[in-house]
């Protein structure tokens, strides 16, 4: 690490100014339920802006309640949803 520079600096930026896993969202293979970061999860009471990775080993799709590993990043969606081409 950097321990001259390390001081003061935020710890997390560097992480943030990556790949931004924050912005991830996962789905599920399941039931094609769409974890949001930015919303959380309501129902599992997960506050907004958590990652997916940030979840507790037992949180479970609230809707087919299946565990994180039936979960997959959600980047096709992403892009499509964003459309970046569109006219
Ligand atoms: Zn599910």
């Amino acid at each position: 690490m950097n321990p001259s520079t390390g001081v003061d600096g935020p710890d997390e930026d560097p992480v943030d100014t990556g790949a931004r896993p924050a912005d991830s969202r996962m789905e599920c293979r399941i039931c094609w339920y769409l974890y949001d970061p930015a919303e959380g999860d309501p129902i599992g009471q997960v506050r907004p802006d958590t990652a997916f990775d940030d979840l507790p080993d037992n949180w479970r799709c609230p809707r087919c309640d299946s565990d994180k590993s039936s979960f997959l990043r959600s980047s096709e969606t992403l892009a499509s949803t964003d459309r970046p081409h569109q006219p």
